[in-house]
């Protein structure tokens, strides 16, 4: 399973709660274009995503493990920089603590690490998706 077959240009309506886009609008410093990827980022940053350990925090889940890592709880760091899941995918990226510094040195660093970040976010939102319908049949 890899999401290299859904990696957007931009974060598409799907990816973005109206909530996270109307919170990065406030910054009237970044263009409607610039929000509209911020906020398909937000959930990322917040930890507040399609993660198995927020979810599980509100019942929506039953474990907060990853369904691939036994053992490890599923969060935002996990699946970017620890999760067998997404290694190919994700590559090298740089440590959690210098991430933000690196998508600030360049136009393709900041396009590379947000496709991929909501590249994931899509994917664990369609694994979620394929979960509820399994429990459901
Ligand atoms: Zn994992």
């Amino acid at each position: 399973m890899g999401i290299s077959s859904c990696k957007p240009e931009r974060p598409q309506k799907e990816d973005i709660r109206l909530s996270e886009l109307h919170t990065i609008s406030g910054f009237r410093t970044v263009s409607d274009e610039a929000a509209t990827v911020l906020a398909g980022m937000l959930p990322f940053f917040t930890g507040h995503g399609w993660y198995r350990k927020y979810l599980h925090r509100f019942r929506h889940e039953d474990t907060p493990e990853c369904s691939t890592c036994p053992n490890l709880d599923e969060d935002s760091e996990h699946v970017l920089f620890k999760c067998l899941r997404y290694r190919d995918a994700v590559g090298t990226v740089s440590p959690p603590e210098g991430m933000v510094t690196f998508m600030l040195e360049g136009e393709d660093n900041w396009r590379n690490i947000s496709h991929l970040i909501i590249g994931i976010q899509r994917d664990l939102r369609r694994c979620k998706k394929e979960r509820r319908i399994m429990k459901i049949a």
